[in-house]
């Protein structure tokens, strides 16, 4: 088992399958895109299969797929059924901005994949634009919508922008209304390409809670498990629900069982660290699946107890982009 020194047993991976996205989000990197890497720095889906297979013969049985954006990678849904294939996963989710997967969506239902978290930031289509710096709002939509309709669970996620998006917060709770998904408010990240925030005024889980508290008097609490990076309500009668993830001020921390590794290989304990060490490397020279397990029993002992620890502990800035860490 995977045990860190705070005594938080490590269950779920997010993996990221590729730095590519085809996406320009203004909070996540420049318009000009990011420095991808050469094709074979990734990890190819083999060793990513590999990898998965023992840290869940570790204790690992949940997967969230992400990127760059995972669709853009050939072959993606072929290595979702190779995953599909490990019995000791009981969950894959996946993190998408839903442009290429409408046509999908019956492939996803029939593997293991549960849950979709589905970036949306605007449900403008002009200001969904100028966030994204592309024209594909109607093809999001469209997901969305069919999403709602399939067996997969659907969370949105939205970046809360100062200036940008904060007057669409009612908007997305009232989505809620009719929908069953779940909307999580994610307080905005320096991992922009730039390392500071875009933020004219900071917007965080207080305010975006006191803002929806503001025009609601009927919100209850929602139980939610112990890990959840969102807290959860529900307006009264509304058929979805909304969460808020403290991603910023970093409250969440203490019930961490979360490690991340990046498109390269990277293994990360925490999203603020810079990275622990390179599996891709071990593999390539030779590591057996033995080898591999002692290294992630190590590894995991090197969990900071929180992001700001681990911020600290950092040897750079925290100016990658989302797309390079996967989010
Ligand atoms: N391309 C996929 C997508 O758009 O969902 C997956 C990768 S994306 C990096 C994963 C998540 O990270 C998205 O929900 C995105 O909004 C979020 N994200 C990216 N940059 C962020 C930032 N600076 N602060 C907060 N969230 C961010």
């Amino acid at each position: 088992m995977l045990t860190d020194n705070f005594g938080r047993q490590i269950s779920y991976l997010r993996l990221a399958v590729t730095d590519r996205c085809n996406l320009r989000c203004q909070y996540c990197m420049p318009a000009h895109g990011i420095d991808i890497v050469d094709r074979k720095e990734l990890l190819t889906f083999k060793e990513m299969y590999r990898i998965t297979r023992v840290l869940s013969e570790l204790g690992v049985n949940k997967v969230r797929l992400t990127g760059g954006e995972p669709f853009v990678r050939k072959d993606f849904i072929k290595f979702l059924e190779m995953l599909s294939f490990n019995d000791k996963l009981e969950e894959i989710n996946i993190t998408t901005n839903g442009v290429l997967i409408v046509n999908h969506i019956k492939e996803l239902e029939a593997l293991k994949v549960k849950t979709i978290n589905l970036s949306i930031d605007s449900l403008d289509k002009a200001n969904f634009a100028k966030i994204t710096r592309r024209d594909v709002f109607d093809d999001v939509f469209k997901t969305l919508e069919a999403l709602e309709r399939s067996t997969l669970n659907l969370k949105l996620n939205c970046v809360v922008q100062s200036d940008v998006n904060t007057h669409e917060i009612i908007d997305f709770i009232e989505l809620t209304k009719h929908k069953n998904l779940a909307v999580r408010f994610i307080e905005e990240m320096p991992f922009n390409g730039k390392g500071q925030r875009n933020m004219k005024e900071e917007w965080n889980y207080n305010k975006i809670l006191n803002k929806i508290k503001s025009n609601y008097s009927n919100i209850t609490p929602l139980i939610s498990d112990k890990s959840s990076t969102s807290h959860n309500f529900k307006v009264q009668d509304y058929k979805g629900a909304f969460g808020i993830i403290p991603a910023f001020t970093r409250t969440i921390c203490d019930d961490c069982n979360r490690i991340r590794i990046t498109s390269t290989g990277m293994f990360k304990n925490c999203l603020f660290d810079n990275g622990v060490f390179n599996i891709r490397d071990f593999i390539r020279q030779g590591a057996n699946n033995d080898d591999l397990k002692q290294l992630f029993m190590s590894i995991v002992k090197q969990k900071p107890k929180n992001g700001f620890i681990a911020e600290a502990n950092r040897n750079n800035d925290v100016s990658e982009s989302m797309s390079t860490i996967g989010g």
